[in-house]
């Protein structure tokens, strides 16, 4: 199939593109890989999304995706493998079939980035967490830790306060980077236990399910799960061929936001 327009990624980004394009009457195709609004459906609560002064994250994910079934936008869940480049046409090779069109507009945002400890990938699910909402609700009455010092390590360790018994929030410094309004509150939360300058150096499983975290090499912790919120990094692997990133993964781009290469946003 071919279109003016192909727009990679259902998030925020993506879904304001395709509204754009969309009225400017160009014939386009929207992609994503898993759920339309991205890393919004991770979030609890957002309060500083104008027009919204409060409003949980799904629920702006579905709004957005609202505006992509109202305007009639055509969209596919499809994993985007590879963009092959041939002249002004690029073909879109997906997980579910090519797409062609002259013009690209890479909205594939971040994903969470990993502490890099050894079994980390391996327990995903199984007591390491990047999604407090998904998986808080898992460890009511227990204990859990939380890693970062950002505004989503302070933000969800004030969710998961709600739902478990006690947090453990470990940070790598002794001050937080995130908003103060959010250092104030996670200070005042009788069931957050802050623990500075340390990093969570191992993590001790049992029956392929988190049992303990190590701190600092020594300092043993007895906790359910492991909610990392150490930042992000890009989230487009399938452009790594086309030499278009910098070399800590961010597309470069001119003042119109074009790469490198023509018709490729
Ligand atoms: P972030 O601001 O990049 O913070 C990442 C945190 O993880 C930092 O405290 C960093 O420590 C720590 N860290 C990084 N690598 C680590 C490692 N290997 N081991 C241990 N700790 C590590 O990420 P974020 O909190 O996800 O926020 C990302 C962006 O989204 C920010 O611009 C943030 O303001 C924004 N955001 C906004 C809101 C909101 O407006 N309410 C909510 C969430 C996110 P150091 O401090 O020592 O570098």
């Amino acid at each position: 199939m071919e279109y003016d327009v192909i727009i990679i990624g259902m998030g925020i980004a993506g879904i304001s593109a395709a509204i754009y394009a969309k009225n400017s009457n160009l014939d386009i195709l929207l992609i994503e890989k898993e759920t339309p609004g991205g890393l919004l459906n991770k979030i609890n609560v957002i309060n500083n999304y104008p027009g919204f002064p409060k409003i949980a994250g799904p629920d702006l994910a579905l709004n957005l995706f609202q505006s992509v079934t109202d305007l009639k936008i055509p969209y596919k869940l499809a994993e985007v493998n590879h963009i092959e480049i041939d002249g002004n046409k690029k073909r879109v090779e997906t997980s579910i079939g090519n797409f062609t069109s002259n013009f690209v507009i890479l909205a594939t945002g971040r994903k969470n980035k990993k502490l890099g400890l050894e079994n980390e990938e391996k327990l995903l699910g199984r007591g390491v967490s990047t999604c407090a909402l998904c998986d808080g609700n898992l460890y009511k009455g227990k204990e859990v830790a939380v890693v970062g010092g950002g505004n989503s390590a302070l933000e969800e360790a004030l969710y998961l306060a709600n739902v478990v018994k006690k947090v453990y929030l470990i940070h790598r410094r002794d001050s937080f980077r995130a908003e103060e309004s959010l250092i104030m509150q996670v200070k005042e939360k009788e069931n957050i236990e802050i623990i500075y300058n340390s990093n969570v150096t191992s993590i001790i499983e049992e029956e392929n399910k988190v049992k303990e975290i190590i701190i600092n090499e020594k300092k043993h912790l007895k906790i359910a799960a492991l909610f990392t919120y150490v930042g992000f990094v890009p989230n487009h692997d399938f452009i790594d061929s086309l030499d278009i990133t910098t070399p800590d993964g961010y597309i470069e781009v001119n003042k119109n936001q074009e790469t490198k290469i023509k018709g490729l946003y």
